[in-house]
């Protein structure tokens, strides 16, 4: 997609610290962390959001959340807890229009979100 800052990511036109990749996702570490591990889970297909998912997408959520968990184990936060954070749409917080999946942990987190 055109003017997609995560698209340009993903085709390597854009660099990135990545930390995971494979066919369906790549994980990145977030440009603007707010917590001490913060990546970014990002399937390779371009979709806006949760209201874009079709049913041939579920498999793809899968491997988002099997992805998330491992790399929650790799640095060190599986323990003691960790958040998987989706914004949909601006009032929520979609700053980019590309679905992904934020990894969150490192501090405790509060709940409810603000
Ligand atoms: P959201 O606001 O939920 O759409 O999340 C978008 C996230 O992408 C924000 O946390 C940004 O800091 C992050 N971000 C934007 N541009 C880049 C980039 N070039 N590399 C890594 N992370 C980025
Ligand atoms: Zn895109």
């Amino acid at each position: 997609m055109d003017n997609c800052i995560f698209c340009k990511i993903i085709s390597g036109e854009i660099p990135a610290k990545k930390v995971y990749e494979d066919d369906l996702v790549i994980a990145i570490e977030d440009i603007s962390p707010v917590a001490p591990v913060h990546l970014l889970v990002i399937p390779r297909q371009h979709i806006v959001n949760s209201l874009d998912m079709r049913q041939e997408h579920e498999g793809l959520i899968g491997r988002v959340f099997t992805v998330a968990a491992r790399l929650a184990r790799e640095k060190g936060v599986a323990e003691e807890g960790f958040r998987i954070v989706n914004n949909n749409n601006a009032g929520a917080g979609q700053s980019v229009f590309h679905i992904h999946f934020h990894l969150l942990g490192g501090r405790s987190l509060q709940w409810p979100p603000g």
